[in-house]
């Protein structure tokens, strides 16, 4: 018996079920022969920073640059320090050290994934300047206490919804609470390109100016640099596909949190801790992440079962080779350090079916009684 494979994600998927509109935007950037920020990439950034809620959109090469640029067009002057979590994508603070600023880690908020708003005040110093609260796996960060304290501490706050296209916070959509946000492009994120691609968000036209001469050589008029930039362009190729999954990003997020929803469903009272969306949140489930004690040989006996899982993220960045013992951290960082040994990310993607999921619960569930594991503390 060979048994269908289910991946954890599938960005082929979402090409197919979008394929002939797809194919057809793509003819169109072809024939037209103009193939950098073009028309595609306009309407794109009109219709993306519309959709969020903002009032400029610039398209750049991938969420890391979008991240990396935002800072740097607050300018916030040397050995400025800049405080995130440590359980993220490494991007979140490759980012900030490629703008030439310092990372400062907290702790997450163990039910949510997001920063612990708690521990800004034990790490700030005379030479914090923002916050980048990061809404993982699709939960938003806790915006209304981050904000608060942005204010108090006259502290720039950059969003990074890499994983959170679409997501709520008090009904309104994330992206558009920050001074900044960043979002990435990244095949397999909820909008996802055929390739790289980023994109910041902000209100602030000045801001939107220097952002537009920052991704290409700090160009204000043609060739002339009035800042030194960079090269981080949205190609149009990218843009007119992004144009085509963005008139599908709601039912896509939709059929989501359906899924989800099946999933947290089949795994009551188990020996899994299942996802938490907070009501005032509306979570995109870019992953839809469990907690189990013994991780490792379920995930083995899944592969057996042909399902695919991932960990997102195995080991936080502060504990990883290229960031340990250099990166300030806040005192504790127990949640953290816990979630990376316990989290597992299971299948999901917009294209997964019901009976997939009963299956991925199905011997989620046989896992949990054959080995009499008890639920996950
Ligand atoms: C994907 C991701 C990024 C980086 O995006 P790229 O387009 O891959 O550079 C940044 N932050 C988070 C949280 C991400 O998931």
């Amino acid at each position: 018996m060979t048994l269908e494979p289910i991946p954890q994600s599938d960005p082929r998927a979402s090409y197919l079920a979008h394929k002939q509109e797809i194919d057809e935007a793509i003819a169109r950037v072809l024939d037209r022969g103009s193939y950098i920020l073009g028309e595609e990439v306009s309407a794109f950034e009109r219709e993306f920073a519309s959709y969020i809620g903002a009032a400029h959109g610039i398209g750049v090469a991938s969420g890391t640059d979008a991240l990396m640029l935002a800072l740097r067009a607050c300018d916030l002057g040397a050995d400025a320090e800049v405080i995130t979590v440590s359980h993220t994508a490494v991007a979140s603070i490759a980012a900030i050290e490629l703008a030439g600023a310092i990372p400062v880690l907290v702790d997450i908020d163990p039910q949510t994934y997001t920063l612990d708003v708690s521990q800004i005040e034990q790490v700030l110093t005379p030479r914090t300047r923002a916050i980048i609260p990061v809404h993982l796996y699709g939960h938003p960060a806790a915006m209304d206490a981050i904000l608060e304290m942005a204010k108090r501490y006259h502290l720039r706050v950059i969003e990074d919804c890499a994983q959170s296209h679409g997501a709520q916070y008090q009904r309104r959509k994330v992206g558009s609470f920050g001074d900044l946000a960043a979002f990435s492009f990244y095949p397999t994120k909820n909008l996802g390109a055929i390739g790289d691609g980023g994109m910041i968000l902000c209100n602030d036209p000045a801001l939107a100016d220097r952002l537009r001469a920052l991704r290409q050589y700090g160009w204000q008029s043609a060739r002339i640099s009035t800042l030194p930039g960079a090269n981080s362009r949205l190609d149009e190729l990218q843009a007119a596909i992004l144009r085509v999954k963005l008139r599908h990003l709601d039912q896509d997020n939709l059929q989501r949190h359906q899924l989800a929803q099946l999933y947290t469903k089949l795994l009551e009272q188990s020996c899994y801790a299942t996802p938490t969306e907070l009501t005032d949140a509306r979570h995109t489930y870019h992953q839809y992440v469990v907690r189990v004690s013994d991780r490792a040989p379920l995930q083995a006996f899944l592969t057996q079962q042909a399902i695919t899982t991932a960990v997102h993220y195995p080991v936080p960045i502060h504990l990883q080779p290229a960031y340990r013992n250099r990166l300030r951290t806040a005192v504790s960082m127990q949640h953290t350090e816990r979630a990376a040994q316990q989290i597992l990310s299971l299948p999901m993607y917009p294209q997964l079916t019901d009976s997939q999921i009963e299956r991925v619960a199905h011997y989620l569930r046989f896992w949990c009684e054959s080995n009499s594991s008890s639920p996950v503390t």
